[in-house]
């Protein structure tokens, strides 16, 4: 466990919009599955005399983040350039936000589960400093890692990708909390239809830390979520064991090298001024404000009034609730199903269920819809409530619909999972009475872990087509017939 005690940590969100087009030209942003640089032109290769064009529908993205996260939108922005050199920015600039960005003061609650709380969270506001518009770079791939390669190649795929750069006040007081910050700002924005959290690189971090009061320290450009919170334990250690050993953290940017999970200094801290943002003289200032109230009549349904919602409206705990509405997908796949059968059977099974195999397989919850429809869940649901099958019939229907594909009563009838009849049931109770008798015994005199003991012995008897409740109720019943017997 870190020591987090005056650990302050502000982060720098970069969150890619699912535009169609780049900010200022009209190159494809779909370039995932692309060559290096076949998504690129004049513009955002930066050529002499190619012009920006910006590109409205990215505005008005950044425009709905920042009403989602609270914010007070500008009533003008302007561009600026950002002059620095590196092999992926091409201009020798990038152009950005520095005095008129979309957005000021916005507001972020999450439920931070302190170790001390029993993990029920408590609530924390974390404020959002700005909310800014910027062009991303192009990508840099290196032929070895970042210290020993030779040289590296460039992919301008990328240059020029509209980003809203979300700026939060040092009000992280945690790795953790940092985590769950970033978990729901990744879930507010996938609500808003203009962001694609599983996209790769869809989300890219730099983080301001600093402890007791020091000097802070920049670690630049983590780009998954574990990375965030390994980045910022690692940089904390780093700095307390300076503190400890008298020495001062100097103000610097670092790296953070995600194989190792250590951060390494790449230059001394650079200051704002050290970039001459100046307005960018090919872009014209924009009003904005009249798109404001448009735009705030597109916001859907965010996560904590889904959250409270659910609660209410569907009988379900807290704990299922914050799992429904962590990602829009899931939150929409639930109300779904629940409207076709039982809610809160619906919730657990969802939430508990589902979303398990979904980690356990690294599959986002719109890839799990390709293969398990709306109405083959119900049919699942359906089935296990009839007595058709048991739980772990329900669980393995999932598991193969999952891995193979497959209709729920074609794999029932493949799979043998039908439960058994009672009668089938009670047969293997009293075999397994009868060749435990020292669990039976035990029992008896009062342990209750010897009845756990016995219906697992009973559910390996009938590979699992029994329902462990029924069981348990015949095992006692005929436990205490025995007894009276005697
Ligand atoms: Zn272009
Ligand atoms: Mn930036």
């Amino acid at each position: 466990m870190t020591n987090t005690d005056g650990v302050k940590i502000g982060l720098e969100c970069h969150a890619q919009l699912l535009t169609k087009s780049k900010l200022f030209c009209s190159c494809s942003t779909d370039y995932h599955n692309s060559e290096p640089n076949t998504h690129v032109c004049a513009t955002c290769m930066g050529l002499p005399g190619a012009l920006p064009v910006v590109n409205e529908q990215a505005i008005r993205y950044a425009i709905k983040m920042a009403l989602a996260l609270g914010c007070e939108v500008q009533p003008e922005i302007i561009f600026d350039r950002k002059n620095y050199y590196y092999p992926d920015l091409p201009k020798g600039f990038q152009i950005t936000q520095y005095d008129f960005p979309v957005a000021l003061n916005g507001l972020v609650r999450i439920e931070s589960a302190s170790d001390s709380d029993g993990g029920r969270g408590k609530e924390r506001e974390i404020r959002i400093r700005r909310v800014h518009m910027e062009e991303d770079p192009g990508r840099l791939v290196y032929k070895g890692t970042i210290d020993t390669a030779k040289y590296s190649l460039v992919d301008y795929n990328r240059s020029g990708i509209p980003l809203v750069e979300i700026v939060t006040e040092p009000d992280l007081r945690s790795p953790k909390e940092a985590r769950i910050f970033l978990g729901k700002l990744r879930s507010i924005l996938g609500y808003l239809s203009v962001f694609d959290g599983d996209l790769e690189g869809a989300m890219r971090v730099d983080a301001n830390i600093s402890v007791g009061g020091g000097e802070r320290a920049e670690v630049k450009n983590i780009s998954s979520y574990k990375g965030v919170e390994r980045a910022l334990a690692f940089e904390i250690t780093r700095q307390k064991n300076l503190v400890r050993r008298g020495l001062k953290v100097t103000q610097e940017t670092r790296h953070y090298d995600e194989v190792r999970g250590i951060t390494l200094s790449m230059r001394t801290k650079e200051f704002e001024h050290d970039y001459r943002y100046f307005p960018e003289p090919d872009l014209v200032p924009i009003h904005i404000s009249e798109l404001v109230e448009e735009i705030r009549r597109e916001i859907p349904e965010l996560p904590d009034e889904k959250k409270s919602r659910f609660i209410t409206q569907y009988f379900i705990t807290r704990e299922h609730a914050n799992a429904l509405t962590f990602d829009i997908n899931t939150a929409n796949f639930y109300e779904e199903v629940a409207s076709k059968t039982d809610a809160g059977l619906s919730a657990a099974w969802i939430a508990d269920v589902l979303k398990g195999e979904l980690n356990y397989r690294a599959i986002s919850m719109r890839e799990a819809t390709e293969r398990i429809s709306v109405d083959a869940f119900v049919a699942i649901l359906t089935y296990l409530k009839k007595g058709v099958i048991t739980d772990r019939g329900a669980t393995e229907i999932i598991r193969e619909m999952l891995d193979h594909g497959g209709k729920p009563d074609e794999i029932i009838n493949r799979k043998g999972l039908a439960s058994i009849g009672s009668a089938e049931a009670e047969k293997a109770v009293l075999q397994v009475i009868m060749e435990n008798e020292d669990a039976v015994e035990d029992y008896k005199t009062g342990k209750n872990e010897a009845l756990n003991f016995l219906v697992g012995q009973v559910m390996r008897k009938t590979r699992g087509k029994a329902a462990p409740k029924d069981v348990n109720e015949m095992l006692k019943r005929q436990i205490s017939k025995r007894e009276n017997r005697k």
